[in-house]
């Protein structure tokens, strides 16, 4: 095997959001790499919304900014407009989202990547992967230009691109997203090799002239008067302001009949697309025929950038003809004259079921090939990142012949998705919810950092500037605490302000803690309250930041240390590893459907056993018994 060019460390192709951070995370950490791509002038290109975030993809995000990767900067320098989600609700739930700036968020994530040094970049369509005769071990890449590029760990990050066919109405036409072609020649590699193939589906809404649109009939929506940034290195935003504004509009039963007169041409409905599209981001088309009974459907009318008239219309996804996309469009109150810049379509995609991949994201049959992103089966931008980080982690270990990076359910929204992944597999496109994270009083947003940036900068990741800014805030976050346990507050000084907050006074002086669970109060109230108490704990820290996880630490105490007692108890399971060429059908006290499942999973954990579908408790108490002996 010739090669022109040097040996790598580590080979990522693709540079999506999971080939980003990965090929981002490989040279990190030290190792050499190389990225390459189908077109470097469209690195962690938005496919769909111009969006980061939201409810449980702002903590993934958050999680990998805590342990030293991109996208929470990338999104801070590019967003145009910052919200919480979810507000109403506990600290849990609480989720940042923003609106991008589509073409700036790529050509900031190219920046960062051009500051790593150990990064090296190619693009090219790599049509084959190369390995030992045997196909047990990667060696390299081949690409249509006829290079070979050798490497120790390769990770493949293809996204919609394997085998990629779009579909608007009745014409169909290969492609990995709009404008750019498929990759062609990856699957059937990998198929000869062993690697079972899915086919799964997504789609996009048009794109429209926002100069065309009468916004006077739409509902304004402003970003958040105090924005939050994603990184926990950023230290400015744009101010509310200087933020663009997002618009709401709905559809009705006559755009509805618009879009119902297409239904015959439609490829979701008349058998040409047969893969699974994600459930939870149906199509408009899909949207009414599954509730019919709803004659009207919001659509977020959302700015694609700093500098440009185009638009993204949240909530009308479809692949419906284009001459029916279009006249619908013009129906939606506010869009009669609306110029539409690109139309939506389908696409349709290879991808491989991830019971093939470890925890590492190493795949099971080629040992120092790795997979990331959505050719596992997932969806979303976020969802890919965080993959591709631990993909790019674990590529890179490998080759420094360091242990695997794991993280656990309880350490990570990352570590949820890749479990759920690799123990639940998965039929249609997965994405993230808080509702999958059984800790999710752990896993919060904001206290990302605190779970993680100590993990991320002992594997060479988070920088010593993110550290010791991390390792101040925890040190400031635990003095304001030990200041709360041990100042005193005393009702003359209180009592007022307790009153005009609606709860009850004191009838003797209390430690300044014991105030903090009651829900109308927060730290603020009672430092305000107390001119001593502000000006000690003001001396500690004046990071907002440092307040808010002390009081949702207080707040939520009890709740937090009753799940830190589940994990506990959960523990056992989770670090009792299950050797890998265990012979399942030799422990004759297992279930038929048990041994079965686990022998198609290979369960790396005792734990991860337990959450296989048909793997009974019982299976689980034989194969405890079976590992002690
Ligand atoms: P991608 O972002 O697809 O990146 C893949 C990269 O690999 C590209 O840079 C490509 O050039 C490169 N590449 C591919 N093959 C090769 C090769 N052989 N050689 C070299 N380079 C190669 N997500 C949502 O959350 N909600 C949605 O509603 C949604 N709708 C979508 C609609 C459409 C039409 C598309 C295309 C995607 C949609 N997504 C949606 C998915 C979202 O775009 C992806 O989840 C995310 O981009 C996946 O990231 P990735 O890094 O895995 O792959």
């Amino acid at each position: 095997m010739k090669s022109l060019y040097p040996h790598y460390d580590v080979i990522v192709v693709g540079a999506g959001h999971a080939g980003s951070e990965a090929a981002g995370a490989a040279a990190e950490i030290g190792a050499k790499t190389l990225l390459i791509t189908m077109n470097l002038d469209a690195i962690a290109k938005m496919s769909c919304n111009p969006a980061i975030g939201g409810v449980a993809k702002g903590q993934l995000v958050k999680e990998i900014d805590a342990l030293g990767g991109l996208m929470g900067k990338v999104a801070d320098k590019s967003g145009v407009q910052f919200r919480i989600l979810n507000t109403s609700k506990g600290p849990a739930m609480w989720s940042p989202r923003c609106q991008s700036d589509r073409a700036l968020y790529s050509k900031t994530m190219r920046l960062e990547l051009e500051k790593k040094n150990n990064l090296h970049f190619r693009q090219d369509n790599v049509v084959d992967v190369i390995t030992t005769e045997d196909g047990k071990r990667a060696k390299g890449v081949r690409t249509a230009t006829g290079q070979v590029f050798q490497a120790q760990s390769v990770i493949l990050t293809t996204g919609t691109f394997g085998n990629g066919l779009m579909h608007i109405g009745d014409t169909n036409f290969g492609g990995g997203r709009s404008g750019e072609r498929a990759s062609i020649g990856i699957s059937a590699a990998l198929e000869d090799l062993g690697f079972e193939v899915g086919r799964l589906k997504t789609g996009t809404p048009p794109r429209i002239d926002g100069r065309s649109i009468d916004l006077d009939q739409l509902e304004v929506q402003y970003g958040d008067e105090e924005p939050t940034a994603f990184s926990f290195m950023t230290d400015s935003l744009p101010t509310r302001e200087e933020q663009l504004t997002c618009w709401i509009g709905d559809t009705n039963e006559e755009v509805h009949d618009v879009l119902r007169s297409g239904f015959d041409r439609s490829p979701m409905f008349n058998g040409t697309i047969e893969s699974t599209g994600p459930r939870y981001c149906p199509s408009i088309e899909d949207k009414i025929n599954r509730f019919s009974d709803k004659n009207s459907h919001q659509l977020f009318l959302e700015p694609e950038g700093w500098n440009t008239y185009e638009m993204y219309l949240n909530g009308f996804s479809t692949s419906l003809p284009e001459d029916v996309q279009y006249k619908a469009l013009r129906t939606i109150p506010g869009f009669e004259d609306a110029v539409m810049l690109r139309p939506g379509y389908a696409i349709e995609y290879d991808y491989f079921p991830p019971y093939q991949i470890r925890r590492s994201m190493e795949t099971k049959i080629t040992e120092g090939l790795f997979f990331a992103g959505q050719i596992n089966g997932t969806t979303g931008y976020e969802e890919a990142a965080c993959q591709g980080l631990m993909a790019g982690i674990n590529a890179a270990r490998k080759v420094q012949g360091e242990d695997e990076f794991i993280l656990k359910r309880s350490e990570a929204y990352i570590g949820v998705l890749i479990d759920d992944l690799i123990t639940k597999g998965t039929e249609e496109p997965y994405r993230m919810f808080t509702s999958r994270a059984e800790h999710r009083i752990l896993l919060r947003q904001d206290n990302a950092d605190l779970r993680l940036t100590e993990l991320g900068h002992k594997i060479g990741l988070a920088s010593d500037e993110r550290y010791n800014q991390f390792a101040e805030k925890k040190k400031a976050i635990d003095e304001l605490h030990d200041l709360l346990a041990d100042y005193t507050v005393y009702p003359e000084k209180m009592d007022p302000m307790l009153k005009e907050n609606g709860t009850s006074t004191l009838s003797q002086p209390v430690k300044a803690k014991t105030l903090i669970p009651r829900p109308e109060l927060s730290i603020r109230n009672i430092m305000e309250a107390d001119s001593e108490l502000k000006d000690k704990a003001l001396e500690i820290t004046t990071n907002e930041l440092v307040f808010e996880q002390v009081e949702i630490q207080i707040k939520y105490a009890g709740y937090i240390e009753k799940e830190f007692e589940m994990v506990k108890e959960m523990k056992k399971q989770e670090d009792t590893l299950i050797p890998e060429s265990l012979d399942y059908d030799k422990i004759e006290s297992l279930s038929a459907e048990g041994k079965q499942k686990m022998d198609r999973i290979r369960p790396e954990t005792l734990g991860q056993a337990s959450r296989i579908s048909g793997v009974s408790p019982s299976d689980v108490s034989v194969l405890m018994v079976y590992l002690k002996n």
